[in-house]
């Protein structure tokens, strides 16, 4: 298969546009002519049928569930990114671009995402439009608050229910297209395949799930709105009918299909309780946004949380990353909270190396370090390769220092001199290291 992204030329920030200006436009009075089949609606699918058909052109839109109502988008609780800068926090479309490029690990095709927060400012307006209640400060304005891999104030929310909400506006101007006979809904309608006409998709085999039925509807385009996978580690946010059987089938044709293994993971579920629980439950977002996740420090801690003073918790992603702190973004943040508890464990084993003999002192250096074989840095939030990480065995400096293979920075880290075994050797007890947070 050739890899073609279709990515227009230009620079980053003209990408998007040069292309808007290179498409051919449809004559309005032709657009009538063109059907246009949506599979798919939740906030993805409804918005593309409501807009298309608000355009003009005859849409037919399909989803599995007995009601767009139902699309998994209402799950969503935490807010939506606009660049707006109404809090003048510094914000700007290109510091959306980079968060959102260095939140996605760098991973993130950079044209798309350019276009995405250069839309961001105006899906704002449209949602407000078609109804959605965002919250609003005392003055009456749309409020912000902050959320995961920004520092500054850019999320729009509806308190704890932003999907749905969003998903009640864009249900709501699909209803109206309905209404008017422009676009026509059939829920609980499997799409079984995808249908070619000289390599392009031109319609769709489908199975009604009341009556059994398998037919077929031919429109001059196809748009797969069927949203992510969430099943490939068997626990997920997301529904088990978010299982991409629509996409997995469009691949059989020749679509091109890559990381399922990207699924979204929360720093803020429920853990899970029984081999019944097929869906991990999110408390909210806002758990780790305007509030601070602590762990108690010592593992095992019976006490209840209230019981529990400042000074005997482990602020742990305030500790381990002092500038984004509870905002480090979600898989940063999820992989770190797995750790507290062995890492505080690996401070009292490597404290109590220091009065040990050598040998346990060397065993506690090697279980650190291949426990931090792939951890991320602090300064660039990168997670850094095994083999690129190197460490400087305290040769100057009591403590030990990691330089980072991602943005070459230099870490200076107590906590991992307090592991080393020849930092343990040299330093005398007045001299030792304090358990201060990491240097920047
Ligand atoms: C718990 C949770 C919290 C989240 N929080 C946020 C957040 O705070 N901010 C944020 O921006 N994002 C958040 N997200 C992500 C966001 O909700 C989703 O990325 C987005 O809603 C996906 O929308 P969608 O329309 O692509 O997919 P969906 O809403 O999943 O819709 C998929 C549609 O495709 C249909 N479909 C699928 N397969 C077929 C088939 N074979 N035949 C016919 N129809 C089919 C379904 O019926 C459905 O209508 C969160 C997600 C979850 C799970």
């Amino acid at each position: 298969m050739k890899l073609d992204a279709k990515i227009p030329e230009g620079p980053v920030q003209e990408k998007w546009d040069n292309a808007r200006f290179k498409v051919k436009l449809v004559n309005p009075a032709n657009k009538r002519k063109y059907k246009v089949l949506v599979v798919g609606s939740g906030l993805a699918g409804a918005s593309a049928a409501a807009t298309l058909a608000e355009l003009g052109y005859q849409v037919e839109c399909f989803c599995f569930q007995d009601s767009p109502r139902r699309a998994h988008s209402i799950a969503a609780q935490g807010g939506i990114n606009a660049a707006k800068n109404y809090t003048n926090d510094g914000d700007s479309v290109w510091r959306l671009f980079y968060d959102t490029v260095k939140g996605g690990d760098f991973r993130a095709r950079e044209a798309n995402v350019y276009r995405l927060a250069q839309l961001s400012v105006n899906i704002i307006d449209q949602a407000v439009a078609q109804g959605v209640p965002f919250a609003r400060d005392y003055g009456g304005l749309l409020d912000n608050r902050s959320f995961g891999g920004a520092q500054v104030s850019r999320t729009f929310y509806a308190r704890g229910q932003t999907g749905q909400q969003l998903l009640l506006g864009a249900y709501a101007a699909l209803s109206r297209q309905i209404g008017k006979g422009a676009v026509k809904m059939f829920p609980r309608t499997e799409m079984l395949d995808v249908v070619l006409v000289d390599g392009h998709a031109k319609g769709i085999v489908v199975r009604d799930l009341v009556t059994g039925e398998v037919r077929s509807h031919a429109g001059d385009a196809v748009v797969l709105a069927t949203g992510g996978y969430g099943n490939v580690f068997y626990l997920s946010t997301n529904a088990k009918g978010c299982n991409v059987t629509a996409t997995w089938r469009a691949h059989k044709r020749g679509a091109g299909f890559a990381n399922p293994c990207y699924t979204q993971i929360h720093p803020t579920c429920i853990p899970v309780s029984g081999d019944h629980q097929s869906k991990l439950t999110l408390m909210s977002e806002s758990l780790r946004n305007d509030g601070r996740v602590w762990v108690p420090k010592k593992q095992g801690d019976k006490r209840a949380p209230g019981e529990i003073p400042d000074a005997e918790r482990d602020y742990y992603l305030e500790r381990k990353y002092p500038s984004f702190g509870n905002l480090a973004p979600r898989d940063i943040a999820s992989r770190a909270a797995k750790k507290p508890a062995t890492t505080a464990a690996a401070s009292a084993r490597a404290a109590s190396a220091s009065t040990s003999t050598s040998a346990t002192r060397s065993s506690a250096w090697a279980r650190t370090r291949s426990r931090r074989a792939t951890a991320t840095c602090s300064t660039c939030m990168r997670r850094s390769p095994p083999r690129i990480r190197t460490r400087g065995r305290c040769a100057s400096s009591r403590r030990c220092t990691t330089r980072w293979a991602g943005c070459g920075s230099t870490t200076t880290c107590s906590r991992r001199s307090r592991a080393c075994s020849c930092s343990a050797r040299r330093t005398s007890a007045t001299t030792a290291p304090t358990a201060s947070a990491p240097r920047r």
